[in-house]
């Protein structure tokens, strides 16, 4: 796994988070041993929902188009 910012190598990591709950929870995650960037689960499966939505929007147009109908 390579870093989203420089490429560096990422590695995994215990993370705590504080925002998204009342209480402490740790979580695993990967950080970046170059630029100190952080991966947690959440962040991947929130970038993993918005790939597949613009995956979606960008199948939406060919598929109302008919000019383009495989042989
Ligand atoms: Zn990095």
């Amino acid at each position: 796994m390579h870093c989203t910012k420089c490429e560096g190598l990422m590695v995994p990591d215990d993370l705590i988070d504080m925002q998204e709950s009342s209480i402490p929870m740790w979580m695993k995650g990967w950080r970046c041993v170059s630029c100190g960037n952080i991966i947690d689960q959440l962040i991947q499966q929130h970038r993993d929902l918005r790939d597949s939505w613009s995956k979606v929007k960008s199948l939406s147009p060919s598929i109302s188009r008919t000019d383009k109908v495989p042989a």
